[in-house]
């Protein structure tokens, strides 16, 4: 049966067998109790007062929600608050100044713990220098630094002067930095000397020279010396040495500017799998609130945990899990500088032993990587310590979900795979941990006071099995505020898909494309373009993959169509092994069969392509635009975004070798 929008549905569900909460987690959960669901639906959107009760507000808001303005939409209005205050002052005046704050690992072995108070120190002094070099509040200031503690640090001193920051992922290039800065108008740059990759010292500071070259605003910038000799730098003028600076300003503190709970708290770009990236604005009161409430209520965080998002803060969910939800709940949060496999395969389990980490969050794209190296690797370290497992920024299908289950869990801690978007600003669809079953394979639920569904081409909801949009229906605190390159945009992108104005009606499109269940449960299938069409059925690409991987020996998958003149469009698989998988002829037929056992003979690939990496965003998603382009033999899109440029020309020529 095909629905009105043409997708198929009567192919299968590609998830894994549930499976309940442990007791043991359920008896300590931050939230257990199942009627949370009803209440949030009986009393939105107070419900979401919830989340504002975890902060500490200056003046307290009038309303929860102010949806006048639609999509443009306001929370806790007129309310005041200060970020840094929340994640730093009230947990000293709690009489907690000693609890670590941040564990920081580097990447030489070299490790630094920061309690509150010495946080709290540095972020002051830091504030006072800004302030000093004309950080006026609503000055954006731009923050361009790998993941080593100053990083943290600046983000919470500028959220103290009210200084929105934007923060430049490390790994992107000085015509990314040039593009952030413009659009952004930003005067101020931190920045560092240089950092270590895999224990060779990398020249940033010369990337910052070449992008000053391209600015037309005269910019300060502030460089912390990290190398020191291993790469010595001469400062310019409008140059300044971070130490010197808090030398300067020792001792000094600033009183936290009180800002209105709409106003921008920073402004972060997408990561760019598919097109141009998007620059987001947060908002102050709303974010801070969403991403200390899914920290407690889906990542179970609490004070005294040692917990350990392993992303980078140079996007949102290190923003988001790293920085602003852990701190805002005071509990100790970890910050890893180097890579997984760096000096070995068990750096990460290494870490987690011996800093009895209680919470792990990281990407399926890492997921898929330990299972490739093997079990080995974190079976030689005490895991026990982990309590829940979370999984963030692609779908995760169900091999690699139950490995991290089994391996990294020991099957005793739940796992949140939770969807959500730079532009959601926090969690929007997972399981909360102690109240629902598991689905590897599906997401979840929306969560309590998210309105999840998934629709047809006209806006209808699909039934439980079709495939459709995903959209989210009513707003959320962490929502977006707008997009940078403006209002009509941020209209553009998100709402003029479903939404119909005249009557008031608003639905937040995704970009991806979903499937829902009778439970409500949400499988991504990928981004709405990564869908394709072969003699009339529509096939998710994520889908195929699934059965791709679900094969023993695979890795990781990639599907992508290729334009047919008499399928229209046919399947073209693109797969990296596991080691000691070289049988390649063995690995393509077990694919084949188990492609057609899963999904049908319709989704059998024309082509499947062995490489050792697929080419990955710097954030760790398989961008398959590039691999579509590479299998219809067109010119290569953006590849500003790619991590591993040159997979790409190999994937090239081993097509052409064929
Ligand atoms: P761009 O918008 O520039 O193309 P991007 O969408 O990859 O980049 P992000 O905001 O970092 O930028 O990623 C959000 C996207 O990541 C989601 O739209 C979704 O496709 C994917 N995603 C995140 N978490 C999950 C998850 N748990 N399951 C499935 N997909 C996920
Ligand atoms: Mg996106």
């Amino acid at each position: 049966m095909v629905d009105r929008n043409g997708w198929g549905r009567d192919h299968p569900v590609l998830t894994g067998s549930p499976r309940s909460p442990p007791s043991s987690f359920v008896e300590q959960a931050n939230v257990s109790e199942p009627g949370i669901y009803e209440e949030f639906e009986t009393e939105w959107p107070d419900c979401w007062e919830r989340a504002a009760e975890l902060l500490s507000w200056d003046e307290e808001y009038d309303t929860v929600l102010e949806d006048g303005n639609a999509p443009f939409y306001e929370w806790f209005a007129s309310g005041r608050l200060n970020a840094s205050y929340n994640c730093l002052d009230r947990h000293l005046e709690a009489g907690r100044k000693n609890h670590a704050a941040i564990r920081w690992e580097g990447k030489q072995g070299e490790r630094r713990t920061y309690t509150y108070r010495d946080l709290y120190v540095e972020v002051n002094e830091f504030a006072a220098a800004l302030r000093d070099l004309g950080v006026e509040e609503d000055d954006v200031v731009t923050i361009y630094l790998p993941m080593i503690p100053e990083l943290p640090i600046a983000m919470l001193a500028c959220a103290r002067i009210g200084a929105p920051h934007s923060v430049v992922f490390a790994g992107l290039s000085a015509d990314a930095l040039v593009a952030r800065m413009d659009a952004a108008d930003s005067e101020y740059l931190l920045t560092c000397d240089g950092y270590y990759r895999r224990g060779d010292a990398f020249n940033q500071k010369s990337k910052v020279d070449n992008a000053q070259l391209k600015l037309e605003q005269d910019v300060q910038t502030v460089v912390v010396d990290r190398l020191g000799e291993d790469l010595p730098h001469v400062l310019g003028d409008e140059e300044y040495d971070y130490h010197d600076l808090r030398e300067e300003f020792s001792g000094e503190t600033v009183e936290p500017v009180s800002r209105d709970a709409e106003d921008m708290l920073f402004l972060m770009y997408t990561s760019g799998t598919t097109g141009e990236p998007k620059g987001v604005v947060h908002s102050t009161g709303g974010y801070l609130a969403h991403v200390a409430w899914t920290s407690y209520a889906v990542l179970d965080v609490k004070p005294e945990d040692t917990y350990w998002c392993a992303a980078d803060i140079g996007w949102i969910t290190g923003h988001s899990y790293i920085v602003y939800g852990p701190l805002a709940l005071g509990t100790t949060t970890m910050m890893y500088e180097g890579t997984p496999d760096y000096p070995d395969r068990d750096r990460l389990w290494e870490i987690v032993d011996r800093n009895a980490v209680d919470v792990f969050y990281t990407a399926p794209t890492a997921i898929r990587a330990f299972m490739k190296w093997g079990e080995e690797f974190p079976a030689e370290h005490d895991l026990s310590s982990l309590r829940l497992l979370g999984s963030v920024g692609e779908p995760i299908s169900p091999r690699p979900w139950n490995w991290y289950y089994e391996h990294i869990g020991n099957e005793e801690c739940p796992v949140v795979d939770t969807w959500w978007q730079t532009e959601t600003g926090a969690v929007t669809i997972s399981t909360l941990p102690a109240i629902d079953d598991m689905k590897p394979g599906a997401a979840g639920p929306g969560l309590p006071g998210i309105d999840v569904r998934v629709v047809d081409g006209a806006g209808e909801s699909v039934d439980p099995g079709d495939t459709g949009y995903l959209t989210i229906t009513r707003p959320w605190p962490g929502i977006a505020r707008t997009l940078y390159d403006g209002d009509d945009r941020f209209r553009a992108e998100y709402w003029e898909r479903f939404s119909d104005p005249a009557a008031d009606e608003w639905h937040y499109f995704s970009g991806d494309a979903a499937r829902i269940d009778e439970d409500g449960y949400v499988t991504v299938l990928g981004r709405v373009d990564d869908v394709i069409n072969v003699s009339g059925r529509r096939l998710s690409t994520m889908e195929i993959e699934s059965a791709i991987t679900d094969v023993a020996g695979v890795a990781e998958a990639a599907v992508v169509g290729r334009s047919s003149e008499t399928n229209g469009t046919d399947v073209y698989a693109y797969v990296s092994t596991e080691g000691g998988y070289d049988d390649e002829t063995a690995v393509r037929e077990a694919i084949v069969d188990n492609i057609e056992a899963a999904i049908g003979p319709i989704a059998r690939p024309e082509a499947v392509v062995f490489t050792p990496e697929l080419p990955k965003t710097r954030s760790g998603k398989i961008m398959r635009r590039l691999l579509e382009d590479v299998a219809n033999g067109e010119e290569l899109g953006d590849t500003s975004a790619l991590r591993n440029p040159e997979i790409v020309g190999e994937i090239q020529a081993e097509i052409d070798d064929e």
